[in-house]
């Protein structure tokens, strides 16, 4: 079932008219996913490894389409990126997880995928400020999950939207890093709170020495520039193992909770959510 929204809305590659095709109807079911409602935030754990604590939640979109079943966001933001959906769809996530963050049993930070259209947006700054009034909860608890994409478009653009993000009290993790561009002088150029180590590094660390050899390396950086390192994709102990040892200071993956519906989370890890 996880790929069904992928095969439906590929069936066919046969040619361009096909594809325009495609993502025209796409774009109008969006457009009433938008206005039903039909979008759903599902919530992963991020351990802290130094306290065995919850230290954060992922808020992570899926579709219920009310034929082609649940959709996963790689089948569906890019599209809603192009179209411009991706604004009142992301303006839907953040006050929505923010709500979920105001009840008790999402105890910890909440940490919200932005899109970079939505960063490149005017009102996104406002959009944030107004969304953690609305939830009356501390500015420190949100953690903003952005990727590279957005640094590369505009340096000087990129540095004053996150300066003004930092200014309200809000977290910065760069999502995704060791994938695609990644450039170390992003590191020092940015005020990053947290880097996340794709998960691509972590499933290959135990066949591929050069993968764990990296790893070791982002977490010295983490330590070297005060940034909390995260793996992601950790689905084994051998790999929670690796990781403690390394000094890795969070790790998120099936091995700790697969993202679920808030509604499920109280079954699922009240045992080890802080007090
Ligand atoms: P991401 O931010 O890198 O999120 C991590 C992805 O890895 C999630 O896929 C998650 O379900 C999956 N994952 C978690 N643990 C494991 C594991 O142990 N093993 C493996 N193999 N995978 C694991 P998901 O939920 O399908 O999301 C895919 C991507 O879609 C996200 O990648 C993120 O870039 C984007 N996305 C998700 N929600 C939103 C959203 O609300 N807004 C925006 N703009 N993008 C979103
Ligand atoms: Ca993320
Ligand atoms: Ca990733
Ligand atoms: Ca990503």
């Amino acid at each position: 079932a996880k790929n069904m929204g992928r095969q439906t809305y590929c069936l066919f590659q046969e040619g361009m008219g096909d594809k325009v095709r495609l993502r025209r109807e796409m774009e109008e079911d969006l457009e009433t996913a938008i206005q039903d409602g039909q979008f759903e935030l599902y919530y992963q754990p991020r351990l802290d490894l130094h306290n065995g604590l919850i230290a954060s939640y992922e808020a992570l979109i899926r579709w219920n389409h009310p034929n082609k079943g649940l959709i996963n966001p790689l089948d569906f933001i890019s599209v809603a990126e192009n179209s411009g959906q991706i604004i009142p769809i992301g303006k839907w996530v953040l006050h929505s997880a923010l709500e979920a963050a105001s009840k008790d049993i999402l105890d910890a930070r909440i940490s919200v995928n932005v899109s970079p259209v939505q960063f490149r947006d005017n009102a996104f700054v406002e959009d944030v400020r107004s969304a953690i009034k609305d939830a009356a909860i501390s500015p420190h608890r949100l953690e903003l999950e952005i990727t590279e994409n957005f640094l590369i478009e505009d340096d000087a653009r990129a540095h004053t939207i996150l300066t003004n993000l930092k200014s309200i009290g809000v977290r910065i993790a760069l999502d995704d890093f060791g994938v695609g561009y990644s450039s170390l002088g992003y590191l020092s150029r940015f005020p990053f709170d947290t880097i996340k180590i794709d998960k691509s590094f972590i499933s290959d660390a135990d066949r591929n020495p050069s993968s764990s050899a990296i790893i070791q390396t982002v977490v010295g950086l983490g330590k070297a520039l005060n940034m909390a390192v995260v793996a992601e994709g950790v689905e084994d102990l051998e790999r929670l193992q690796f990781l403690a040892q390394t000094g890795c200071d969070e790790i998120q993956g099936y091995l700790v909770g697969e993202p679920t519906p808030i509604g499920s989370l109280c079954r699922l890890v009240p045992a080890i959510v802080k007090d």
